[in-house]
């Protein structure tokens, strides 16, 4: 990411060798991270590995065990949370139920002592950025929909006017059309305002829709930070790889001839070469499942296997198959993803010839 004038843009935030531990147990441990002014940079990864708990000493909830974190270059490890030009919008949203839509977003103007007229104002300003209509004002919050109220809690979030917002799983509640309408309203808000966003997920999608830069986290570790497409296309190992989409993973062994050998599928394969440059004698060769193709006669490919349909699902706009490969103890599933208009003919052959070419795959070292 870089600033028209092709500079980096500054962090804004800077963690270094931040540790968290709860009794012995590192929760959150090795974190090293610039978070770019003006970025989206959402954190993802499976339930416990420390997403929440970097979350909250970002926040200024929690102190961490060893390290440093860095606002501007000054040292905020133990800043209270109200002392931070930060907010924090939660999935629980924690509004006032008695208080209407315009009282709830104009509350922390109130508190800074900002006279009624100039808070209603800025209230009504906020409400249109967030999209919510001017009527609504004196409605009460009890009385929005899921979908308003979160748009309240963002307006009064941006009513901190902070440089850096927070999000703890926001839309996690949210029914599925709701959720997507709002990750692309906050991906326009995100735009808008240019405020840094640093959003929490379990939902890889919602990473993938929103983020500029997405990182990844495994038992307390950031295994990887990048873009969408870095993730998803460069993946650093395995975890990252199947956390991140379907995949299908063949482990070779280096050959004598510049090709490697199928250790679990039958085969010789033709690799791309690691892209950490790591030389390896066994890897990893990981296809995700749309650049696998079915060969028909006269096609070519630098990679095939044989296998045999027993499976496929409808995906709406797109058919995956599964396809059994290898035969008793080393008989594998392997994927085929098509768009329907590529898909098998009915009552088509079922036994298949699977292709795929070594630059449309990657190969891991573990
Ligand atoms: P989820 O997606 O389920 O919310 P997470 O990735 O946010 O998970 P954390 O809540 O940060 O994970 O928890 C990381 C680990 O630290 C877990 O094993 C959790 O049990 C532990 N942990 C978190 N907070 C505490 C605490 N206050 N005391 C003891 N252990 C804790």
């Amino acid at each position: 990411q870089t600033t028209p004038a092709g500079d980096t843009p500054k962090p804004i935030l800077q963690l270094v060798g931040v540790r968290k531990t709860f009794g012995g147990f590192n929760a959150v441990e090795g974190i090293d991270l610039d978070v770019r002014e003006g970025e989206f940079l959402t954190i993802v990864g499976p339930s416990g590995s420390g997403k929440t708990t970097l979350l909250r000493m970002l926040a200024g909830m929690d102190t961490p065990t060893e390290g440093n974190i860095t606002l501007h270059g000054e040292l905020i490890n133990d800043m209270p949370p109200n002392k931070r030009p930060t907010c924090l919008v939660f999935q629980s949203l924690a509004l006032f139920p008695h208080k209407s839509v315009g009282e709830n977003i104009a509350f922390p103007l109130k508190v800074k002592g900002v006279d009624a007229a100039t808070r209603k104002a800025r209230a009504l300003e906020l409400m249109r950025v967030v999209r919510l209509p001017e009527n609504y004002y004196d409605k009460n919050v009890m009385k929005c929909s899921g979908g308003e109220r979160q748009r309240v809690a963002l307006a009064r979030a941006f009513a901190y006017d902070p440089q850096v917002l927070f999000f703890d799983e926001p839309l996690s509640a949210l029914d599925y059309k709701l959720k997507k309408a709002l990750e692309k309203e906050l991906k326009d808000l995100h735009r808008e305002t240019g405020k840094t966003f640093i959003y929490i997920t379990h939902s890889l999608e919602e990473a993938m829709v929103m983020s500029d830069r997405i990182g990844v986290m495994r038992a307390g570790r950031l295994v990887q930070v990048g873009t969408p497409e870095e993730i998803y296309g460069a993946p650093v190992d395995r975890f990252v790889s199947e956390f991140v989409g379907e995949v299908n993973t063949i482990k070779v062994k280096r050959g004598t001839d510049g090709t490697w050998d199928g250790v679990d599928v039958p085969g010789r394969f033709t690799v791309r070469p690691p892209q950490d440059g790591a030389t390896l004698d066994e890897a990893f060769v990981v296809i995700r499942p749309e650049y696998m193709r079915f060969l028909g006669p006269g096609d070519t490919a630098e990679n095939r296997i044989e296998g045999t349909v027993y499976n496929e699902y409808s995906l709406g706009s797109r058919i995956q198959y599964q396809i059994r490969v290898g035969s008793g103890a080393g008989e594998k599933v392997m994927l085929v993803e098509l768009s329907r208009s590529r898909a098998l003919p009915p009552g088509a052959d079922r036994a298949v010839t699977l292709g795929w070419d070594a630059a449309d795959a990657f190969t891991l070292g573990s």
